[in-house]
């Protein structure tokens, strides 16, 4: 039998922007240190109230006009009643139940392989992150640092086909929420984690129809992008296997989680000890008209987003789809990128020295992208070095590590290295005849008809100025000087 893999993804992400909290006026500030911004309603003190933080509210809307969703005409929250020692109030802030999410049936358009892929959304809602538990010998302590942290979880429809095809898309909505200045979505933070849910199905059945569906495994909370790959990759392997043994019926629909260090996928509960969470709405907050206005006016200040850039580089500034969606995978890059051209750096030259030199040095000399010395100045500089054939191409690669690694400017270190580009033809031509004069045997060959020896010729100028020779110039004066011998 042929089999098609199902994959629906439920991604929780925090929103690192807003200044505070999402309902208390704590400061959302990623802390190493343990209860260092936490106000009495994060630990649940009786008599707090929540307060919703517009911030975090705008940011999610803006996050629901990206991904096609609709937006509901009010906004209410509902309450998610569960005990755990992270969640001391006994119930989580968030919002379930249709219509309240702030983000309804939207669809996502994001890149696999260099194909266009489309992924329906089913929700997408704003909630609070719950405390967290840390270990230390002596026992375990709540941290309530991440308690009320605004946290936007997003709920796609099984639509990936592959392990890699969800991290495609993972990958693509982590680079909105980081465009759009909604969250750095660093999963080093922990602000990133992802539950997914794989099934297997006969691929000769209708997949539109729900009931022709396999049976769901959800692994819960799975924080990185290469664990998801791998969490998905084993699942579906396991899937596989007990279908093809015959053991269909072994696989329940349960939730496990994914065990980093014997990567494997671990059974944690069975659906049908599913947990009760008696949703109502939340009492605390009162329901708020999101007015059309407001809206508009958000959807006016969504910035210019990956997508959009790419499509400026490929048709306005020429550069290849290729070398455009390497700078667009990270903002940073990006914005450096663009950056360069206002200072009107050649567009081309530019991407070149990013594709190529910058992103491969900064793997060789395993800096980070915050660590460079480099500015779009010097690399504006440094091109515009080698443009007036002050330096040649050569020259200006020592001169970039040279700036990468030492911090000076590309006109500092050509002077110091006294790097100037010999383009005085008259010097030029006074070598070519030097380089003649040393290599008779060399004209005989010319004159039998091997003109190829100009190009060795002209390497014996280059050896001879030290590579400081323009080569193009020496190359035309080698041309014409040989003539006349
Ligand atoms: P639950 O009621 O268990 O939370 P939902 O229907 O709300 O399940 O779906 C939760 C997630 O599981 C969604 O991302 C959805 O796309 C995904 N999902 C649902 N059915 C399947 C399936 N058969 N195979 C893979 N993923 C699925
Ligand atoms: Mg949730």
């Amino acid at each position: 039998m042929d089999y098609k893999v199902m994959i629906g993804l439920e991604m929780h992400c925090e929103i690192s922007e807003t200044k505070t909290k999402v309902f208390s006026g704590a400061k959302n500030d990623f802390s190493e240190y343990p209860n260092d911004s936490v106000k009495p309603i994060d630990m649940a003190f009786p008599g707090t109230l929540p307060t919703v933080n517009k911030e975090a509210v705008r940011m999610s809307l803006m996050a629901s006009m990206i991904l096609g969703c609709s937006q509901p005409e009010y906004l209410y929250f509902e309450r998610k009643n569960y005990y755990y020692p992270d969640l001391p109030k006994g119930f989580q802030i968030t919002q379930e139940t249709k219509p309240a999410p702030i983000g309804s049936y939207g669809e996502f358009i994001y890149e696999h392989e260099g194909k266009k892929k489309k992924a329906r959304i089913n929700n997408l809602h704003l909630e609070e992150d719950a405390a967290s538990s840390d270990h230390y010998p002596s026992g375990s302590r709540i941290n309530y640092n991440r308690a009320g942290v605004p946290l936007l979880e997003l709920v796609t429809e099984p639509d990936f086909r592959s392990a890699d095809e969800a991290v495609a898309f993972l990958e693509a909505i982590r680079n909105i929420y980081r465009y759009a200045g909604i969250s750095e979505a660093d999963s080093k933070k922990g602000q990133v984690r992802c539950d997914v849910n794989v099934s297997i199905m006969d691929a000769s059945l209708d997949e539109t129809n729900p009931e022709n569906w396999g049976t769901k495994v959800e692994i819960k909370n799975v924080n990185s992008f290469s664990a998801v790959r791998d969490a998905i990759n084993y699942e579906i392997e396991r899937q596989l296997n007990l279908l093809n043994s015959g053991k269909k019926e072994e696989i329940e629909q349960e939730t496990r989680r994914w065990d980093e260090e014997s990567g494997t996928t671990i059974h944690m509960r069975s659906k049908v000890d599913a947990i009760d969470y008696k949703y109502f709405v939340e009492p605390n907050i009162p329901k708020f008209k999101i007015k059309k206005e407001w809206l508009e006016e958000i959807r006016k200040s969504i910035p210019r987003l990956p997508y959009e850039r790419k499509e400026t580089y490929i048709n306005e500034y020429g550069i290849t789809d290729y070398d455009a969606t390497i700078i667009i995978k990270d903002k940073k890059i990006s914005d450096f990128y663009e950056e360069c051209i206002k200072l009107k750096a050649d567009p081309k030259m530019a991407s070149n020295w990013i594709t190529t030199n910058l992103l491969g040095n900064l793997n060789k000399l395993e800096l980070e992208f915050d660590d460079l010395t480099l500015t779009p100045k010097m690399l504006k500089d440094l091109i515009d070095l080698v443009e007036s054939k002050e330096i040649s191409s050569k020259q200006a690669k020592e001169v970039f590590l040279d700036i990468l690694t030492t911090g000076k400017t590309p006109q500092e270190i050509v002077k110091e290295k006294d790097m100037k580009q010999m383009s005085d033809e008259e010097e030029i031509v006074k070598i070519a005849n030097e380089v003649l004069d040393e290599n008779p045997d060399a004209i005989d060959q010319y004159k039998k008809g091997r003109t190829n020896v100009v190009d060795w010729l002209t390497g014996q100028i280059m050896k001879k100025t030290k590579g400081q020779a323009n080569p193009t110039i020496a190359r035309s004066t080698m041309a014409t000087e040989i003539e006349k011998r």
